[in-house]
């Protein structure tokens, strides 16, 4: 079932933490609420959860709403039967992985199940022969596995996940992020999931809904997202941007779409070399485009600072701004 919001809106006393907002989390989707700090992304998943309650709006999972101003009805947090994951795990310290993933099961009166249920779990996360241990004797991975189990094991309609990976170290960071996503999509859950991280929202995602100031400026799949910004603060909190009218901000283009050689439909632009930064797979310069500002693009050999030269731009590959919104001027 689809969770459906409309007009949902939540002021923390001149805090306007989000603007009177409509939004469809699809059934089997993992979705991102993405923003940068203060967006109010939490505050929209707190919600949701039943954690905070919202000053006006209505919520409803398909046909069952769990909030409505207009009605005065707030379902408390545990009959949403939501799952949910959190930064800092929130494990039971005095339970054993066991029993943490148990819990859930335990509160809801299903005993009969629960010691398959739990097992399933478990294997699933990979944590076979460390059901006995308490989470102080988990490395953070673990851990964070053991929160998911025990989110996933109920079986929920919709699992919420707050910010799950940015308590761990960089590599392990990546490794969950596949590991999670193919989890997700394996048992078929629908997830919403915040961050701040562009690259975690990129590549786990079905949908992105970017958030800025309290609003939704733009939501789509991550490659509409990507090539199809909408406003120019979408272009430029995911990934790169060169801007063809740097005061309009309208007319953008990707640092991949930046071109060495000469072609069929194709422009020239001129520019000089202001700094060089070696990726390991290439190099990302920047370059001083006169009135055009700063660009940045990427080549396969190192280039000396200060070297003037040509570069080429598809006019295909420019993308027009024409939606423009103003909530993220504000
Ligand atoms: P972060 O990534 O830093 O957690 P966020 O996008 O999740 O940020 P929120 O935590 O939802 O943002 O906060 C949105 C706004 O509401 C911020 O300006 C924040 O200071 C404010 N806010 C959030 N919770 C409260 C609260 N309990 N009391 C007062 N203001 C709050």
């Amino acid at each position: 079932m689809d969770l459906v919001i409309r007009g949902l809106e939540k002021k923390f006393g001149s805090t306007q933490a989000l603007h009177p907002t409509d939004l469809t989390i699809r059934k089997g989707s993992f979705t991102t609420l993405l923003g940068p700090s203060g967006c109010g992304k939490t505050t929209l998943l707190r919600m949701i959860a039943g954690l905070e309650t919202p000053d006006r709006g209505d919520i409803r999972l398909g046909e069952e709403v769990i909030f409505s101003s207009a009605q005065r009805l707030e379902k408390a947090p545990r009959r949403r039967g939501f799952g949910m994951v959190f930064q800092d795990f929130a494990l039971w310290p005095h339970m054993t992985v066991f029993e943490n993933i148990a819990f859930g099961l335990r509160a809801a009166g299903r005993s009969k199940e629960l010691k398959t249920a739990v097992q399933e779990a478990v294997e699933m996360v990979r944590l076979e022969g460390m059901e006995q241990r308490y989470p102080h004797q988990l490395s953070g991975g673990q851990q964070q596995r053991v929160a998911f189990a025990r989110a996933v094991v109920t079986k929920p309609q919709l699992v919420l996940f707050d910010e799950p990976l940015s308590a761990l170290d960089a590599m392990l960071r990546d490794e969950l992020r596949m590991e999670l996503t193919s989890l997700v999509r394996g048992i078929g859950l629908t997830a919403l999931y915040v961050t701040h991280d562009q690259l975690e929202a990129m590549s786990m995602s079905d949908e992105i809904i970017v958030m800025q100031a309290g609003r939704v400026i733009q939501a789509g799949r991550p490659e509409d997202i990507y090539h199809r910004p909408s406003h120019p603060f979408v272009a430029r909190f995911i990934g790169k941007s060169n801007w063809l009218d740097r005061d309009k901000e309208r007319l953008v283009i990707r640092p991949e779409q930046i071109r060495w050689a000469h072609g069929p439909g194709t422009d020239a632009y001129r520019g000089s070399v202001r700094s060089i930064s070696y990726l390991g797979d290439r190099y990302e310069i920047q370059l001083d485009m006169g009135s055009l500002g700063t660009w940045t693009a990427y080549h396969r050999e190192r280039m000396p600072i200060g070297r003037e030269l040509e570069i080429y731009v598809a006019r295909e590959d420019i993308h027009e701004i024409t939606t423009l919104r103003e909530a993220a001027n504000q």
